[in-house]
């Protein structure tokens, strides 16, 4: 059944939403991403939203393609808006939503540059709808899955990323860039720099490099599904429970 609110005509969101209250926003961004495509960010929180929406009972706002970004700004295709923009342009959506009734809004957050204004909004969005809001980091709930199947750590445009664009649509991988000799930096506490040295970058000398072992990325976006899926549900219980 179609969930997403941009392909369903009004009347139909109207019988659907008699039946919920739970609300998804994609959020992304457009931004240089080692060998997959610069949508990488916004592909996977609207992929995930889009596999777990049935399963819990929720209805998807149109993904947000653009948000902050900083260090990779100079590489060609990325974009940036202001932190102001960013945070005014979602508390304009969550009133809206607000609108329609909605009583959670999970945010599917694919880009860490967004982590602190999401934290900020979390709070804003609250005290402004009433609306509870749910923040999903996908990749940070992934570490550990990461960590197990992979042996090594996550990055940006690092194995984790890769191994969801290799599921969901792998003509946005290029994997002739994979032999380029400048693909990885390693981030170095106490330097910073813009441009960042490489577009694909690992936190420490734990993180790993490419993997596209098919049954590896396979396992992995299965166990991340799933855990996505249990802490949504878990959370939405108890507050449920709680609070309605
Ligand atoms: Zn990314």
């Amino acid at each position: 059944m179609e969930r997403r609110i941009d392909k369903l005509n009004w009347r139909d969101i109207k019988k659907l939403k008699s039946n919920t209250d739970i609300a998804i926003l994609p959020v992304g961004t457009l931004e240089a991403h080692s060998i997959t495509s610069n949508g990488t960010d916004t592909v996977i929180p609207e992929y995930i939203s889009e596999k777990l929406a049935s399963k819990i009972n929720a209805l998807i706002y149109p993904p947000l393609h653009y948000s902050i970004t900083s260090s990779l700004l100079p590489y060609p295709g990325t974009v940036t808006l202001s932190d102001e923009t960013f945070e005014a342009l979602i508390l304009d959506i969550a009133k809206s939503i607000k609108k329609d009734k909605f009583k959670f809004l999970i945010i599917m957050n694919g880009h860490g540059g967004n982590n602190k204004s999401l934290s900020t909004l979390k709070k804003k969005i609250f005290l402004e709808t009433g609306i509870f809001v749910l923040i999903i980091h996908w990749w940070v709930i992934g570490y550990p899955i990461c960590n197990k199947i992979f042996g090594k750590e996550g990055g940006h445009g690092g194995i984790d990323e890769t191994a969801m664009i290799s599921i969901i649509d792998p003509k946005q991988i290029n994997s002739e860039y994979i032999e380029d000799k400048d693909l990885y930096n390693i981030s170095i506490d106490g330097f910073e720099s813009i441009p960042s040295p490489a577009s694909t970058i690992l936190y420490s000398e734990n993180g790993g490099k490419i993997d596209l072992d098919g049954k590896k990325c396979k396992k992995y976006s299965d166990e991340l599904l799933e855990r996505i899926e249990k802490i949504i549900k878990d959370s939405l219980e108890k507050i449920g429970t709680q609070f309605l």
